[in-house]
């Protein structure tokens, strides 16, 4: 517990690149540094790096690596999905989505709304599971696309998404599922889930930010959304960022590798840090299904508390922590995640997830543990957030050192 040291419960909104990840990527940023389009060998032996790791993404999640296409993030690959299918079929003008999904599907759908385009946003229940009849109601025969993401990168509870395939292919609709926040720490495999489109990316499994792919099913219909060079079999221009698409390939090798023992033990420390809230930290509840989950993840209301306040405060602490998906982070709306789960604005405000990692120890949790109980407490007799930063913060320095 050095002065230094950050204890970092917020995996799911990024994760550290991994020592392996920045060796294997440094060279491509230094004397490998050509265009892979090139004709001379500079560039030219660029070629066979990418599709080193085109191989090993698609090895991750069970794919062909002709069925891969590296992108700027997983927003690009998300919006690219939802666009393609209605691109490639102009008279289904209808999308199906959740009302839960991430900010980069939500506000893509919402794009499509303003340029005429049908969107259903289904309703989940009260902990954060869906209604798989209302979704096969929803389904039309104009329904061009179901984009409903896997795993919830708030609560971290997962939507059924092998029994969603399976309605569509019924249906003959393509689904799209964003998986950006379950490798590593589920078993991924596309034909085992059935779906025909599905995103990732690296930031969140050990890679760098800026990259991220989609997988396309072969023999479905694609159109680009960013339209240039030949880039990508023509399925995304603009020349390729070889050191970071090298760098997923090598994250993508680690997640491969965790095992379910690993998994297992994740579940168990986030276990252990969700008991020991509700045993030690009065009028807290857990937002969203125990199971299905994600095994790293929880959402826990402090009644009472100001989300923001209390981060302000583990900030104080160097502890690092979120109150809903790192996009609306500075924003005063409650989670659109929470409130569509039936929370109150209140409740909603009161939210802190806490997401670990394989990284995460148990002293981690412990010294989480030292101070949270007090510094609830603290907000909860201080009164308004901003009273209670003013008049909290020199204290919890204090106690930082
Ligand atoms: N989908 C989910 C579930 C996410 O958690 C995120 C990132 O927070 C994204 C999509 C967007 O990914 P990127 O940051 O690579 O654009």
């Amino acid at each position: 517990m050095t002065e230094s040291k950050t204890y970092y419960f917020d995996s799911n909104a990024t994760t550290s690149v991994a020592p392996a990840v920045l060796q294997a990527m440094l060279p491509y940023l230094t004397e490998k540094w050509g265009n892979p389009s090139s004709p001379y060998r500079l560039g030219k032996k660029l070629v066979e790096p990418i599709e080193r790791a085109r191989e090993s993404v698609a090895a991750l999640i069970g794919a062909d690596s002709a069925e891969i296409v590296f992108t700027s993030c997983g927003t690009e690959s998300i919006n690219t999905a939802i666009t393609s299918c209605l691109y490639t079929q102009p008279t289904n003008r209808h999308v199906v989505t959740t009302a839960v999904e991430h900010s980069a599907t939500k506000n893509c759908c919402a794009a499509l709304e303003q340029r005429g385009y049908d969107v259903t946003y289904l309703p989940v229940n009260r902990d954060g599971s869906l209604d798989l009849k209302g979704f096969e109601q929803s389904l039309r025969p104009d329904t061009a696309v179901v984009s409903i993401m896997w795993a919830n990168n708030e609560t971290g509870v997962l939507f059924p998404v092998a029994k969603i395939a399976a309605i569509c292919r019924q249906r003959g609709i393509l689904l799209h599922t964003d998986a950006v926040q379950v490798p590593g720490k589920l078993k991924l495999d596309v034909n085992e889930l059935g779906v025909d489109l599905l995103s990732l990316s690296a930031h969140k499994l050990h890679g760098p930010k800026g990259v991220g792919l989609l997988y396309v099913r072969k023999g479905t219909p694609f159109q680009p959304l960013i339209v240039g060079g030949h880039q990508e079999e023509g399925h995304r221009g603009g020349t390729e960022n070889v050191p970071y698409i090298v760098a997923f390939g090598r994250a993508a090798e680690l997640a491969g590798a965790v095992t379910v023992d690993a998994q297992r033990k994740l579940a168990a420390l986030r276990d252990k840090l969700e008991a020991e809230i509700f045993a030690r930290i009065p009028s807290t509840a857990r937002n969203g299904a125990k199971e299905p989950r994600l095994p790293n993840t929880t959402s826990i209301a402090f009644a009472g508390v100001e989300a923001e306040a209390l981060l302000m405060m583990l900030d104080q602490l160097n502890i690092c922590a979120s109150s809903g998906s790192a996009c609306t982070t500075g924003s005063v709306a409650p989670s659109h995640v929470l409130t569509a789960m039936g929370l109150s604005p209140a409740e909603a405000r009161s939210t802190i997830r806490f997401s670990l990692d394989y990284e995460t120890s148990d002293e981690d949790v412990a010294y989480l543990m030292s101070h949270l109980p007090r510094v609830v407490a603290e907000l909860r007799t201080a009164g308004s957030p901003r009273t209670a930063v003013r008049v909290l913060q020199p204290k919890l320095v204090a106690h930082a050192v």
